[in-house]
């Protein structure tokens, strides 16, 4: 598989979070180098969302919540009532 395509400006591939962990390198050549679309930061921030600094790759069940949440906040698009209503037009 290609690297993945944020690799240039990713924090934890280039080893500046605060914190790396001593599995690092494991991960980079797991996520990094091998299957992205299982890469927790990967997942984040390709919603527009940044990263958190203490997010690993393998913490997939975070990058959940934080997608959750994420999706909580986020403005619903507008139901066909919202549309009849003129709520939520542009
Ligand atoms: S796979 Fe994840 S950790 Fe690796 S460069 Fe991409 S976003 Fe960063």
């Amino acid at each position: 598989m290609a690297e993945c395509e944020r690799f240039k400006t990713c924090p934890f591939f280039n080893d500046q979070l605060s914190y790396m962990p001593r599995t690092a390198d494991a991960m980079k050549q797991k996520y990094c180098y091998g299957d992205k679309s299982q890469c927790a930061r990967y997942l984040v921030v390709i919603q527009g969302i940044t990263a958190p600094g203490d997010l690993f790759p393998n913490h997939l069940d975070r990058a959940r919540g934080i997608l959750a949440n994420a999706k909580k906040r986020r403005p619903l698009e507008p139901t066909k009532s919202d549309k009849a209503r003129g709520v939520g037009a542009p």
